[in-house]
């Protein structure tokens, strides 16, 4: 692929400081923090020195303006680490001089934006951000794909700074989401609307397994919420913002990271809350949308696992708990629902359904290998289409890696 240049540039001054033509083609984006709230022209007349020895392909300045210092075709000299800037497009952003080396908004609006044009002009549908540096430098991106690096990384400085490092998961979820690819193959709640409640809990029950095996907390109990707070999917919320926790905007007192709501997109409604007394007060209030039902169940598990009261985990003792009963209490002792007979009405749901069997059992199936796997879904043994790929991620496999084998071994 041939390699090109923004058209949001509006100042220009290449730089003696870099390597020459790229030697790995462009797959990640490495935001950084200038130290200082300077201009384009300021930036690039550091990077013009060849004593600075550094550069960066894009600048982005306190006005939001942005100056292009090495051309995308080019390693730029920006992040300690060759193997990254080989790959990376870097874009130094204006900042405050300390920690959290803050960003004005002019200045975000515009990195969300240019990621977005990068990603465009090179072939890119998501921008991702795997917090953990090992797992994201392992990481291989699929060809539509872009990742997010920092500058930490690779030397021991603070880059990109805290302000802009704990946004970077809302960063790729707007650009994502602006590229339009988003989670638009997720489930929509809307899809539950006709369906009788055996067969939403047949049709979502693989969903909870899937995020047992990520967040720890067992599927019986969080499907059981998902059954009481949305009415199997059905409730308003749920039909409108495939939000089937009644996940508020924000939920008073708490932080937690790890969200996958992308902070902006909400629904507003009445709702009714029920006091100590037992009597109901109706108010209104603003409660998150989602694109769809898997974010909605990633976004609550977030939740469960990170929201503190002081610095208090709020659900302490919730990940990797085995019993039901016990996670149930969990819960309503956190002060996550106002009802008083909240525990008493999820385990009833739990027993009626015999939700255990979507939980993760630990230890019991030895695993099976992809060619295995794909002789049996041949032989029909996994069943087709949608049932298929639910039996496979209920038990624990990669569907899509099992199917792409299936699909080798018959072409
Ligand atoms: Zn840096």
């Amino acid at each position: 692929m041939g390699y090109t240049n923004s058209k949001l540039v509006v100042y220009k001054k290449l730089s003696p400081n870099h390597s020459g033509k790229r030697t790995h083609a462009i797959d990640r984006i490495t935001p950084h923090c200038v130290v200082g709230q300077c201009t384009a022209e300021g930036l690039g007349s550091w990077f013009a020195k060849t004593s600075t020895q550094a550069s960066s392909n894009y600048g982005i300045d306190k006005d939001g303006r942005v100056g292009l210092y090495v051309e995308e075709k080019n390693r730029s000299w920006c992040s300690s680490s060759n193997a990254n800037d080989q790959r990376a497009v870097t874009i130094e952003c204006a900042s405050d001089t300390k920690e959290p080396y803050t960003m004005n908004s002019k200045v975000y609006a515009t990195l969300v934006k240019l990621c977005v044009d990068i990603c465009k002009r090179n072939g890119k549908k998501k921008l991702l951000w795997i917090s953990n540096k090992s797992k994201a430098l392992n990481y291989v991106p699929k060809s539509d794909e872009m990742i997010l690096t920092v500058h930490r990384w690779f030397a021991n400085k603070s880059c990109p700074g805290n302000w802009l490092y704990s946004r970077l998961g809302k960063l790729a979820t707007e650009v994502t989401k602006q590229l339009g690819s988003s989670t638009a193959s997720g489930l929509k709640a809307s899809s539950l609307k006709d369906l009788s409640d055996a067969d939403v809990i047949k049709k979502v029950g693989a969903l909870f397994t899937a995020d047992m095996k990520k967040s720890g907390i067992l599927a019986s109990v969080s499907l059981a919420q998902f059954i009481l707070e949305s009415g199997y999917g059905k409730s308003e919320l749920a039909q409108k913002a495939n939000n089937c926790f009644g996940m508020k905007k924000s939920l008073s007192g708490n932080t937690w990271s790890g969200s996958v709501w992308d902070g902006k997109s909400v629904y507003t409604k009445k709702t009714k809350e029920q006091n100590k007394d037992g009597s109901y007060t109706t108010i209104t209030a603003d409660f998150r949308k989602y694109p769809s039902v898997e974010d909605s169940i990633a976004d609550h598990s977030a939740y469960l696992l990170g929201a503190k009261n002081g610095s208090k985990k709020r659900y302490a003792g919730l990940k990797g708990c085995k019993e039901y009963k016990k996670a149930a209490k969990i819960i309503k002792d956190g002060g996550y629902a106002t009802s008083l007979t909240y525990v008493d009405k999820l385990c009833s749901i739990i027993e009626k359904w015999k939700l255990t069997q979507y939980d993760v059992k630990s230890g019991s199936s030895s695993k099976k290998s992809i060619d295995t796997l794909a002789k049996e879904v041949i032989a029909g043994k996994w069943g087709n289409g949608e049932e298929r790929k639910q039996k496979l991620t209920a038990a624990g496999y990669d569907y899509n890696a099992v199917q792409k084998r299936v699909n080798e071994m018959l072409s």
